[in-house]
């Protein structure tokens, strides 16, 4: 099982989610909210072999974080993977968009000097902006819009910028999610909780409901639950060599 956006720090009890992630064999991108999280962030998992930690600016948070930037040029170096980043045009985070501007600018271009990364983005009534940026910054690496909600023809704009998606049950518990899933090609998609923050089954999400999602794509995918799996998991391959 894979999943490509969890907040492990973010849980009750992080010892016991990372616990359960290495019993149960699962690869976790563990994103962070804030530079300053990372450090001790990383260091719940230095003992899992197939959990990443993803070094984070939250755009939620952009406005009060925004003096965390030199921390997150500190820590740039030691990590391949970039998150959770991007940004949020929902009212109440609009107020504080040049905030937000600043932060992601900041970042894509901090990531292209240093050759890219791999790069799990929000896009939440953002979508048009995170597109446009990632437009004119290619060099920052490849983009994985977690949680896409967009239009049909955002859709394609991301899918020829060479964008990647992972998907979680919430976004396949809508038509139009369901729609949009539908359209993403088969190599460009991972799977995802963005727990604790996504809610299953009336539930903070765990990680190991990505197999929710594996079932989903095989009806929709019409394949046996283990090619599923299977091409899930040649994606993750595929998608950390490209860096
Ligand atoms: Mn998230």
């Amino acid at each position: 099982m894979i999943d490509f956006h969890a907040h492990l720090d973010l849980y009750s009890d992080p010892h016991s989610i990372v616990k359960e992630c290495n019993a149960r064999g699962i690869y976790v991108l563990s994103v962070t909210t804030t530079p300053s999280a990372w450090e001790g962030t990383s260091a719940l998992t230095t003992s899992s072999a197939r959990i990443r930690t993803a070094l984070g600016l939250h755009p939620q948070v952009a406005h009060q974080r925004k003096g965390e930037l030199d921390v997150f040029n500190t820590y740039l170096a030691e990590t391949k993977y970039i998150g959770e980043i991007g940004l949020d045009g929902s009212p109440e985070y609009k107020v504080h968009w040049d905030d937000q501007l600043l932060v992601f600018d900041h970042i894509l271009h901090a990531c292209a000097c240093v050759g890219g990364r791999i790069m799990s983005i929000h896009s939440r009534r953002a979508t048009q902006t995170v597109l446009e940026k990632l437009e004119a910054s290619r060099d920052s690496g490849v983009p994985v819009l977690h949680w896409f909600s967009g239009s049909k023809s955002d859709l394609d704009r991301a899918i020829t910028l060479n964008c990647w998606f992972s998907v979680g049950p919430a976004m396949l518990s809508t038509a139009k999610g369901l729609d949009l899933v539908s359209r993403i090609p088969h190599e460009r998609l991972l799977t995802e909780t963005d727990g604790p923050f996504a809610q299953v089954d009336g539930r903070n999400a765990l990680p190991w409901d990505v197999q929710q999602v594996v079932v989903r794509l095989a009806t929709l995918w019409n394949m046996p639950l283990g090619e599923v799996e299977q091409k899930i998991h040649l994606n993750l391959r595929h998608l950390v060599s490209l860096l």
